[in-house]
């Protein structure tokens, strides 16, 4: 059995969400555009998931929430679609350096479509430079897209801030809630954002699903032409089970956010200490109060995160080094190195994600065995420095 400290990459379905969901997939199995009774019923599942997504972010309107396979399809629908819907109001999207890359991608799609984007800065903590921010702000600018919080550091956004720039200046302001919407309630009365990207994984519902939320009123172009399903922005047969499922862990969610959370905090609290104290020139990266409750993220000199996660996977501990999203590339991450860190700081990175099954023992399990192996790895690299080996060596003696 595996000690599994990796959330943010993927998160196990609920059991709670399995029960509801198996229904849909064979038995309640119809397609929610058929006439007969058994279409109705997908057609009334489809509504009252709708409406408890609706719930979850506190929409007052169901028909806000447009079903998607996923965070990313939500991200381009958002992005691109408002991006062509307001051309002919202007060309330019600002966007900040850390998002995450399916964001910064499509970024680069529309600049070669013409359009320009602006990366908004962040400071040491990988927090967005609201001052920055302003000073972007152009008479083409149509759309900014920050995220809640950084989904690699774990930093909070100031999105309330965000928000009341981008309304004051009249312009749609897009943030991918991703990353916090397992620990942060997010409430679109009390923040008036015009679209939201949602995940159903990250809510312990089951992966290729997700939902883009729309304020009345904003209007986006649709990127996938089809059918017309989902008020024509988003065509192609609905996935029941799925979004089922995803209603039901937004249902689950919504009632327990704040106990995940705080239960959340104060593990990764105990991570962050027993790390940080146990090993040398350990460094917590991201904001050491104003990050997510579940994300601790450190870096340890002269050593490659790499290394570090293969020796922690013969020890059985799932972590994750940089974004899993990007783990394919040896790039350093666009974000530590946003924050001010050298190459050789991003790479020796780990990264621990905590979720709703994580218990004591796991991270006790990472506190035992890391400063071990970091120790071992230090005294194998050539990066050490004689006074370090010396220490450790002395404590060998
Ligand atoms: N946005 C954020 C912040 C993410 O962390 C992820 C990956 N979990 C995505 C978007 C993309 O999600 P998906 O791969 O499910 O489309």
């Amino acid at each position: 059995m595996s000690f599994y400290l990796d959330y943010q990459a993927a998160k196990p379905v609920d059991v709670r969400v399995v029960s509801e969901m198996t229904m849909y997939l064979n038995q309640k199995f119809a397609n929610p555009s058929s006439l007969h009774c058994e279409g109705d019923e997908a057609t009334d599942a489809l509504s009252d998931s709708r409406q408890k997504v609706a719930d979850f972010i506190n929409s007052p309107n169901p028909d806000s929430i447009i079903f998607t396979s996923g965070a990313t399809e939500s991200n381009n629908l958002a992005i691109i679609g408002a991006a062509m819907r307001n051309q002919k109001k202007g060309n330019h999207i600002i966007i900040s350096e850390i998002e995450h890359i399916s964001i910064l991608n499509i970024a680069k799609y529309l600049e070669r479509q013409g359009f320009k984007v602006s990366r908004v800065p962040v400071d040491q903590y990988g927090i967005v430079r609201l001052d920055k921010l302003a000073r972007l702000i152009t008479d083409k600018t149509i759309l900014i897209s920050i995220s809640t919080a950084s989904n690699e550091v774990g930093s909070l956004q100031p999105i309330g801030k965000i928000s009341d720039i981008a309304t004051k200046n009249n312009i749609l302001f897009h943030t991918d809630a991703v990353a916090s919407e397992s620990v942060i309630p997010l409430d679109v009365q009390e923040i008036p954002f015009d679209l939201v990207t949602l995940s159903s994984n990250d809510i312990y519902g089951p992966r290729g699903v997700g939902a883009l939320y729309l304020k009345k009123g904003v209007r986006v172009n649709p990127i996938i032409i089809g059918g017309g399903q989902e008020r024509g922005l988003r065509s192609g047969s609905e996935n029941v089970p799925g979004i089922v499922g995803f209603a039901k862990a937004a249902e689950i969610m919504k009632a327990e956010i704040n106990n995940d959370a705080e239960r959340l905090k104060i593990l990764r609290d105990k991570v962050i200490k027993g790390i940080l104290e146990s090993i040398p020139k350990s460094y917590l990266n991201g904001h050491p109060e104003l990050r997510l409750p579940y994300n601790a993220h450190f870096r340890f000199d002269y050593i490659e995160g790499e290394s570090l996660i293969l020796s922690l996977k013969d020890e059985n501990v799932a972590v994750a080094t940089g974004s899993a999203c990007s783990s394919k590339t040896l790039e350093p991450s666009h974000t530590l190195i946003a924050m001010g860190l050298l190459h050789e700081e991003a790479h020796g990175s780990l990264v621990v994600t905590l979720g709703r099954y994580t218990q004591e023992k796991d991270i006790d399990k990472l506190i035992e065995v890391l400063p071990n192996i970091v120790k071992r790895l230090r005294l194998l690299s050539p990066l050490t420095p004689p006074d370090l080996i010396k220490k450790y060596n002395e404590v060998n003696e």
